[in-house]
């Protein structure tokens, strides 16, 4: 990575390279000294002295990467839009929770008897998340959305195969599907067929009716809507679905707009995974680990990936094991899933109860419709209609006028907000797609909302402003492909 020694910023933040700031003999730390007789290695010539390395005191490393951690836009630092991200306030005492040394310090391979209480708080939020989705049979094994997407479909294909129904080998998923919906499928070994949406954004069902047929394993439906949208016709298409035979599964990553409030089973959905690392108390655009539990009907539960938390008698006298359902799809990975974030999402659930969670899913669907309504007379919208948690706008009037809904996102920065998702969901043109979450106040939906009108009159007034946006960040236009694909991981240029 490299920051330039040459950029010019406010004020005088000492902005050089960690190398930049070395002086031979400057010590970071100290070490006890050794209290084991020295090794001779068994290879000197693996020893090299001709690698450069910083030499600086601790307190030059501390502010190197101090500095460092605020040149990036962080949910404690910024609003943070980011659609289907979930970018919320996650409270810092579920950090602390999961945090403590009886969650943090234990080992997977320690014996059940020893770590009962950690097995009992798996068992307690699989019971959590089955009653928040109407699901009961949950595994917690999934290590993120897209491996919960695939879990869910193995378990639809042993379904079938064990009901000798082995034709079965087509996924039908909408146009507007989440990207990993396709490729989950395919990597289970399924057919993607694709149905089309309507022009307000809906399944287009008769074109669902005309797919659905003896060959049909499951339809992916992503709930609420990759626009947004809550499926208004998901009764009858669930009904489509089992009428021929097949399952339905929801994905179900973005809860945030559910809780409380609509329980997936209730619908008719069959198979769902959720994100614990969206909806409860986790980030995911953060990029860090993930968290995709899969969640089935209760006749379902034989086949999920192992292990699952299971509790054996009543009260003083119950313990906790984790074991492998009788007809498991088997193990994901090699233990029981991201066990730290487990421990967050229990601690969210349990301090919000069942009206908390509602009132976070009915505060975010309010936010985003506020923004939606604040817009909507600048902005196109994907669809002219409540939404849910989040608002798909296209900025296809400010196109034709000669800004693109990435100079929009990029003009934002500049007002230390951070971009929305861009060009997602592909069937939107020029898309920017807005989850302000429950956690901002008005106040900030109102700033949102008056810099978003800003840069729409900018368009016409002072295009160039938002062309060469942003303005005072430490780099400006960057080439995102190659910084990609080819990283610059040296500290200096030669
Ligand atoms: C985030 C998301 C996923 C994928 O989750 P990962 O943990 O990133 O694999 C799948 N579907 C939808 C609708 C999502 O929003």
């Amino acid at each position: 990575m490299t920051i330039g020694p040459d950029i010019e910023r406010a004020g005088d933040i000492d902005r050089r390279l960690l190398m930049d700031r070395s002086v031979a003999g400057r010590r970071a730390f100290t070490l006890p000294e050794s209290d084991v007789p020295v090794q001779e290695l068994p290879d000197p010539s693996l020893l090299r002295d001709d690698i450069e390395l910083p030499e600086v005191s601790q307190l030059e490393v501390i502010r190197y990467f101090s500095l460092l951690s605020q040149l990036n836009f962080s949910i404690d630092t910024n609003f943070y839009p980011l659609g289907s991200c979930t970018m919320k306030y996650n409270p810092k005492i579920n950090d602390e929770l999961a945090n403590l040394p009886g969650l943090a310090d234990i080992h997977p391979l320690q014996p059940a008897e020893t770590v009962q209480g950690a097995i009992r708080l798996l068992k307690e939020l699989q019971d959590d998340l089955g009653e928040i989705t109407g699901l009961p049979g949950v595994s917690l094994a999934p290590l993120a959305g897209a491996q919960g997407e695939y879990a869910g479909l193995l378990i639809a294909r042993a379904y079938h195969q064990a009901r000798h129904d082995a034709e079965r080998t087509v996924a039908i998923i909408p146009d507007s599907a989440h990207g990993t919906n396709p490729a989950s499928a395919s990597m289970a070994g399924l057919e993607v067929v694709t149905v089309r949406s309507d022009d307000q954004g809906n399944v287009d069902v008769e074109n669902l009716r005309e797919l659905a047929d003896s060959r049909t394993a499951a339809f992916m439906l992503t709930i609420p809507s990759t626009l947004g949208l809550f499926e208004p016709n998901i009764l009858e298409i669930t009904k489509i679905i089992h009428d021929a035979g097949g399952l339905v599964y929801a994905d179900g990553a973005n809860l945030n707009a559910l809780l409380g409030l609509v329980k997936l089973g209730d619908l008719g959905v069959d198979i769902c995974h959720s994100n614990l690392h969206k909806t409860f108390s986790t980030p995911h655009g953060g990029g860090g680990p993930g968290s995709g539990p899969v969640l089935v009907r209760a006749d379902l539960a034989r086949y999920l990936p192992e292990p699952v938390a299971e509790k054996t008698g009543d009260g003083p006298d119950s313990t906790y094991r984790l074991a492998a359902p009788a007809d498991s799809i088997g193990p994901l990975n090699g233990f029981h899933g991201s066990f730290s974030i487990a421990a967050r999402a229990y601690a969210y659930i349990r301090a919000l109860g069942i009206e908390g969670l509602r009132s976070v899913s009915e505060n975010a669907i309010i936010g985003a419709n506020y923004i939606q309504a604040g817009l909507k007379d600048r902005y196109d919208l994907a669809a002219d209609r409540y939404c849910m948690h989040e608002t798909v706008l296209s900025a296809t009037r400010q196109k034709k006028r000669g800004v693109s809904g990435l100079d929009i996102a990029k003009r934002l920065l500049d007002f230390g907000i951070h971009a929305p998702t861009m060009y997602f969901p592909l069937i939107v043109e020029e898309a920017l797609m807005i989850e302000p979450t429950e956690s901002e106040s008005k106040e900030t939906l109102d700033h949102f909302i008056a810099v978003m009108r800003q840069i729409d009159d900018e368009v016409d007034s002072a295009p160039e402003l938002i062309h060469d946006a942003p303005h005072d960040l430490p780099v400006t236009r960057l080439d995102e492909a190659t910084a990609a694909r080819r990283p610059v991981l040296r500290w200096s240029a030669e």
